[in-house]
């Protein structure tokens, strides 16, 4: 039986995961309600800008239980903005009131916006952990991990700085792996949420 994996579609990139979800063998569908959330066993929280995720989170009634899930041990996977509202904390997190709120599925720091104040985007030839030859990675106005807890492999990094990182079941990625059509980024979730990885 494929798993189920939901892509968190309040806002963002959520076709694209759709996609490379599907090509890596799971059942993907767009997450939005409460009971969609209910029904999934992993999911993917997309690129997009994640104060204004965290507002919708809190407006659709997501927030509490989509972090109620996540601490009972649902994978994830999130991309860009998706791997800030991951962290356990964020730096430069915007105006209170506004700001991205941590859903706490990885013990590190994230620094949201951090290769942003260098360079808004670029694209670099990583390499990352486990997967072969070098991912391409494109990066928009992109966070970086600034400390990892003991529990967190650290899978890739860009000009010395940490984008991707695992804690368990749970990936994440300060660049968009979704935009360029490899896959294995995709793959590697997939096989984790089964077990296999
Ligand atoms: N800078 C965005 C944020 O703070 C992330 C950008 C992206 O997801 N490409 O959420």
């Amino acid at each position: 039986m494929s798993v189920r994996v939901g892509v968190l579609a309040l806002q963002g990139d959520t076709r694209e995961h759709l996609q490379a979800l599907r090509a890596a063998g799971a059942d993907a569908l767009t997450v939005r309600r409460r009971a969609e959330l209910d029904s999934i066993d992993a999911l993917v929280i997309p690129g997009g800008e994640s104060t204004a995720m965290s507002h919708l989170l809190r407006e659709f009634e997501l927030l509490e239980p989509l972090r109620a899930r996540l601490a009972d041990g649902m994978p994830a996977y999130g991309s860009c903005a998706g791997m800030i509202l991951l962290a356990t904390e964020i730096l430069d997190a915007g105006a209170a009131g506004r700001a991205a709120v941590p859903l706490n599925a990885i013990d590190m720091t994230v620094r949201r916006n951090a290769f942003g104040r260098q360079v808004d985007s670029f694209e670099d030839d990583i390499a990352f952990d486990g997967l072969g030859s070098a991912v391409h990675a494109v990066f928009i106005r992109a966070p970086w991990v600034e400390r990892v807890g003991p529990a967190v492999e650290v899978l890739a990094r860009a000009g010395g700085h940490i984008v991707a990182v695992r804690q368990g079941r749970t990936l994440a990625t300060a660049f968009h792996p979704e935009m360029t059509g490899d896959r294995r980024v995709h793959a590697l979730f997939v096989d984790m949420v089964t077990g296999h990885a």
